[in-house]
């Protein structure tokens, strides 16, 4: 009897370590899957789209890497950063529903709320994330063109952005502000590569570019081709700053690119990033920390990324922050 009592509680005591160890290595298997710290909640979103824009352009590096935080950050969210028309299809299509996130201009983010300029009704689906950094409007030429001026682009080829990019709008406005409208002008619809490849081929005579600097097509094209920034009128600039609040006015620096001296005088909007209402709350809290916790990433994808931080995440802000966002930066 005392013997088989013995027996039993050896058996029971070799059965929890097995069930122990058993516990272990399930536990190692999770965590191997990915760094993933939060499983999330059942409402979580699976499956992210990231907008961005062109590949040629800073969006594009800037939202892969984002994608690529959030994809290997959550056991359960699968992230993807994708090309697209940029800020004003961005809009759109976020709040249409055909996306969770997306990297647009701050005036096109408030446009896009308020249901003005180029949208003809409040989009009410999306929420802000943080702003970035200046994106720099440049009116881009071949150094022989004798394009001086915004004026001298009355009845010349001028790639205008892609059809729905931010670009194209500010293009539309900075054209009026000097006096002209589009139609003066003879506008191709082109993404700042095939903008690029056109003016080397001399297929266009200017382009516009709406982005951060060194923006890649312009970088591209100096390397093959002696080219210029025009700078932007004084009055006309004042003009466009007093109507479109969100405009301020840059320098373009000499050594913004490798290749040629950029000096310009122009106007920058902001980068921003914006995220559907549809995301719940408790995972755009997670996902924005994620962001925040692997900057050098941002960093790495392009010298942009450097700019986002804590203290100037709402700097330029033109919408609502998400509740989610609110809440992360209320705790810092
Ligand atoms: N801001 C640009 C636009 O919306 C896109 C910039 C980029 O792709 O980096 O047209």
């Amino acid at each position: 009897m005392k013997k088989n009592y013995w027996f039993l509680l050896m058996l029971s005591a070799v059965m929890l370590v097995l069930a122990a160890c058993g516990g272990d290595s399930a536990n190692e298997e999770e965590s191997e899957e990915g760094s993933g710290d939060s499983a999330g909640g059942d409402d979580w979103i699976e499956n992210i789209t990231l907008l961005t824009g062109g590949e040629a352009g800073v969006y594009f590096p800037l939202g892969v890497a984002m994608a690529d935080i959030i994809d290997t950050s959550f056991d359960n969210v699968s992230a993807t950063g994708v090309s697209s028309g940029a800020s004003v299809s961005n809009a759109e299509q976020l709040n249409n529903g055909e996306a969770q996130l997306a990297l647009v201009q701050n005036d096109i983010a408030f446009y896009g709320a308020e249901g003005n300029n180029m949208f003809s009704e409040p989009l009410d689906n999306y929420s802000g994330v943080f702003t970035i950094y200046p994106e720099t409007i440049q009116l881009v030429t071949l150094a022989d063109s004798g394009i001086e001026s915004v004026s001298d682009l009355e009845g010349k080829r001028v790639a205008i952005g892609d059809m729905g990019s931010g670009t194209e709008a500010n293009a539309t406005q900075i054209i009026e502000a000097h006096g002209m409208t589009v139609d003066d002008v003879d506008a191709q619809y082109l993404d700042f590569s095939d903008a690029s490849t056109n003016l080397q081929d001399g297929n266009v005579d200017a382009a516009f570019v709406t982005a951060g600097t060194p923006t890649g097509a312009i970088q591209e094209l100096s390397a093959s081709a002696d080219v210029k920034i025009v700078s932007f009128d004084e009055d006309a600039m004042n003009d466009l700053m007093e109507e479109y609040t969100y405009y301020t006015q840059v320098d373009i620096p000499e050594d913004a690119y490798d290749n040629f001296d950029s000096t310009a005088s122009t106007v920058a909007v902001q980068a921003m990033l914006i995220a559907s209402n549809d995301i719940p709350e408790d995972q755009m809290y997670e996902m924005t920390k994620a962001i925040f916790e692997n900057l050098d990433s941002m960093a790495n994808a392009h010298v942009r990324g450097e700019e986002l931080t804590l203290d100037t995440a709402e700097d330029g802000m033109s919408i609502d922050l998400h509740p989610g966002v609110q809440r992360y930066y209320d705790e810092q």
